[in-house]
């Protein structure tokens, strides 16, 4: 048969350990035999960001802003027992956040659903998608665990060095705890944008919910912000798209949430997302079913499994064992990545062969050929084989 044709690179991102073994698998067995694969290719393995001073990550990410797609593996942050392990020259930033911090975006994770594994919520029948503004707030906060009797102040000094806000936070009559947070107009912005942006590409409402009612500067400036750009920016354009934006105070959503039957975005603020992604991922059933999206606000997309590098398995690997490793939310980030390059490059057969490469994926776990993870959640009378990581692959490639 001929192969698909691409016409615009997809940025390519390899990555470490186990992901890495089931990288290419996915591409010897699911990309490369359908796909003229495209690609320019990143290798962002812990050796080659040591190698090249972590400037490999930086290019990746500026080539994600230049072509617009992105396609990462999973990647290893090094701590300080990875920096003796790899014996690195220094332990090199979370590669994540760097690509974050280039891109300015958001993260967007949706759970891939099959009919054998219901969610822990009975009444949800399509997936949630988490959005976690993924900046400030108690992650850079100052903290004082303050011992003494005394008055804890809120001070702001402008740049000219006058003092112009000053405001009592307590009057301390016993030892006790402080915190000082912050967010900023700009930060707030992109991730309203980038919110926006996905539930337009995805065509699913989004909601949005802080603590306004409480917190009547800081959650109302959050409220207010989203408003006016949903205003400016968005509002026909989501009628048009028949879908809808909706604030609620963070209680209310949580209510709602728990009695919807999903098919809608969740955006979150920082905290809210970091507890809420847990729980909702967890109902869903698995971190290795979990898909993850970076929505940059000027529209560039890059596509991973939320899962690690899957170190466990990895060493098993190394030492010649068979290793059954979910490669589902690798091979739909593959998915996802290449359907956008297709809808952006007006390429119907890649956006297609991108879909069957999914319902083939769908079709492989209905049929009850799973990796090990899954055969534990599958419910009861449906029947389930567990098979390793490159039998699941090549089940797929058959009903391909
Ligand atoms: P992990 O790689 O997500 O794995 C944690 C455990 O979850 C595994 O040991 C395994 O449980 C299960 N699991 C995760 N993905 C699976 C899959 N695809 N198939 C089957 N089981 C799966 O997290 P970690 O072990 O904490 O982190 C490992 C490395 O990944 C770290 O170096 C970390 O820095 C990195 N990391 C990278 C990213 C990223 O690049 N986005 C995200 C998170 C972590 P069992 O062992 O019980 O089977
Ligand atoms: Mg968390």
């Amino acid at each position: 048969m001929s192969k698909i044709e691409m016409t615009t690179p997809l940025v390519e991102m390899d990555g470490d350990e186990m992901t890495r073994i089931l990288w290419k698998m996915i591409k010897d067995e699911l990309i490369l035999p359908f796909v003229d694969l495209k690609s320019e290719y990143y290798d962002l393995s812990l050796e080659n960001r040591d190698a090249t001073d972590d400037l490999v990550t930086v290019q990746a990410a500026e080539a994600n802003k230049k072509y617009g797609v992105s396609v990462k593996c999973a990647t290893i942050t090094p701590n300080k027992q990875r920096v003796e392990e790899y014996n690195l020259k220094k332990m090199w930033k979370s590669p994540n956040g760097t690509i974050r911090a280039i891109l300015d975006g958001t993260v967007f994770r949706a759970p891939i659903l099959i009919d054998s594994i219901k969610p822990a919520v009975r009444n949800w029948k399509e997936p949630i998608t988490i959005a976690r503004h993924a900046y400030g707030d108690v992650y850079k906060a100052t903290e004082l665990r303050v011992t003494e009797k005394g008055k804890a102040e809120l001070v702001f000094t402008n740049e000219q060095g006058e003092e112009t806000y000053r405001e009592t936070v307590y009057n301390f009559e016993c030892a006790g705890v402080l915190q000082g947070q912050y967010n900023k107009d700009s930060s707030i912005r992109s991730f309203a944008h980038s919110c926006f942006k996905y539930a337009l590409a995805t065509k699913q409402d989004l909601w949005f919910s802080t603590k306004d009612t409480i917190s009547k500067q800081y959650d109302q400036t959050f409220k207010l912000i989203f408003e006016e750009i949903y205003e400016s920016d968005y509002k026909s354009d989501f009628e048009s798209a028949g879908i809808e934006y909706f604030y609620t105070l963070i209680d209310d959503a949580v209510a709602r949430v728990i009695r919807s039957k999903g098919g809608f975005i969740w955006a979150c603020k920082n905290y809210d997302g970091d507890v809420m992604s847990d729980m909702v991922s967890t109902a869903f059933g698995s971190l290795a079913m979990m898909t993850s999206v970076l929505v940059s606000p000027d529209g560039n997309y890059e596509y991973e499994a939320a899962h690690g590098t899957v170190t466990r398995h990895y060493y098993r690997y190394l030492k010649g064992e068979e290793t059954s490793t979910n490669p589902m939310a690798t091979i739909f980030a593959w998915s996802g990545a290449l359907y956008k390059r297709g809808e952006l490059d007006g390429l119907d057969e890649l956006c297609d062969f991108a879909k069957r490469l999914e319902a083939a994926c769908i079709r492989t776990l209905d049929d009850g050929i799973m990796t090990k993870d899954l055969v534990g959640l599958v419910s009861d009378g449906t029947k389930a084989v567990a098979v390793n990581s490159h039998e699941f692959i090549k089940a797929i490639r058959q009903r391909m």
